[in-house]
């Protein structure tokens, strides 16, 4: 299987990390810049774009971030709770990310990740003092000097095959009637992705997966994960069992089983932008039409 296609990792913005420590140039840059409006849940739009501002349309308190360059024009997050226009043009990243186009994709995800971590981060771990943004909004530092950087935590996500090709797909207690996904987990202290792998698949649906093989990642700004992708066999099929907890049900699907139950109803397949359908779909076939299925999220 080849590395997947997706929808949040299509990012084509130059980060241009080099004009981040020049205020001065950060400042002509701000001057000309195209700037997108984030007010801490949502995005400022029109239609299903992004709208880019002027610097003159920006008014009020708030933090400016820079994103970096496309097509020698430079962009900016302005970010601030205070709306600019109706309350009406703001809409999450989760309700536009599919039509969004590469360079705002870019813009968005990484806009979004680092203004959260900006949210929960007004204090230096390290003394107790407070931090203010510093290099264009990518880090914050305290007056003693202490550093911090934006923090992303990785989760896996795993794809489990048995050997004659059929996924095993779990359902969680939380989730909506029929939703089945992928095996997934944020990685522990300490732990390689490969051991996460082995230990998620093990706690959730009772078996041991080989054969590990890597399948791409997405950034997962909601609010700072990465989902690095694999696939993984086990020998067992029929000892997998659903540990009861997180995981209520387990089924496995061939290809058949798979379309049959989507248009019978009885499987609802994961939101379209997720690792876990661009997985399901590449495995089913990325040639064949895509698997039909609602935008139902995690309650
Ligand atoms: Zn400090």
């Amino acid at each position: 299987m080849k590395i997947l296609n997706l929808a949040l990792s299509r990012s084509t913005v130059d980060r241009a990390a080099h004009i981040r420590a020049d205020e001065s140039a950060l400042e002509l840059e701000w001057q000309v810049a195209k700037i997108i409006h984030f007010n801490g849940t949502g995005f400022l739009t029109s239609g299903i774009s992004l709208t880019l501002l002027t610097a003159e349309q920006i008014e009020g308190s708030g933090q400016k971030i820079f994103l970096g360059q496309h097509d020698g024009a430079s962009y900016f997050l302005w970010c601030s709770e205070q709306s600019i226009g109706s309350d009406e043009g703001y809409k999450t990243l989760r309700e536009i990310s599919a039509e969004l186009t590469s360079l705002e994709i870019g813009l968005a995800v990484h806009g979004q990740a680092v203004a959260l971590w900006h949210h929960k981060n007004p204090i230096c771990p390290n003394c107790g003092s407070v931090t203010e943004p510093f290099a264009g909004g990518s880090s914050r530092r305290c007056a003693t000097g202490h550093e911090h950087y934006p923090r992303t935590d990785p989760a896996i996500i795993v794809l489990v095959k048995d050997k004659s090709d059929r996924i095993l797909l779990g359902r969680q207690a939380v989730w909506p009637e029929h939703r089945f996904s992928t095996f997934a987990g944020f990685v522990e202290a300490g732990e390689s992705f490969e051991q996460c792998v082995v230990r998620e698949v093990l706690e959730e649906a009772g078996v041991r997966v080989s054969d590990i093989n890597y399948l791409g990642s997405q950034p997962w700004p909601f609010p700072q994960s990465l989902m690095i992708a694999f696939e993984a066999t086990i020998q067992d099929p029929e000892n997998a069992r659903p540990d009861g907890e997180e995981i209520v049900e387990i089924r496995w699907f061939d290809r058949n089983e798979l379309y049959a139950s989507i248009t019978e109803g009885t499987l609802l397949l994961p939101p379209s932008i997720s690792v876990a359908r661009a997985m399901i779909q590449a495995w089913y076939g990325e040639d064949r039409p895509p698997l039909p299925g609602a935008e139902t999220w995690r309650l």
